[in-house]
């Protein structure tokens, strides 16, 4: 941006009468605020994947809460031929397999 004859940096302000000082503001300063923006997304996603497996945790101690309590009642518990990862690999095979 150019004022009263002094070419201003869009994103510090910094003001320069010479034309290549302030071409190099300009691309040091977009460096910047581009490396800042990608760290500020990058943690924004760390922290959104964080939550999400905080959810699955909750989600998957709620299940073994209630299984093992339906064990507890009932003495056994089978899921017949739904797919789960905490199944044992008899429970996996006969899933695929019957
Ligand atoms: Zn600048």
């Amino acid at each position: 941006m150019i004022d009263n004859n002094e070419y201003v940096c869009d994103v510090c302000g910094k003001r320069y009468s010479n034309l290549d000082e302030y071409a190099a503001c300009v691309a040091r300063c977009a460096a910047k605020e581009k490396d800042k923006r990608y760290k500020e997304e990058r943690e924004r996603k760390e922290r959104e994947k964080s939550t999400r497996l905080a959810e699955l945790r909750e989600v998957e101690q709620h299940y073994v809460d209630l299984r093992e309590r339906y064990i507890k009642d009932y003495g056994a518990y089978s899921n017949n031929r739904t797919f789960n990862l905490s199944n044992s690999l008899t429970d996996i095979l006969d899933a695929f397999l019957y």
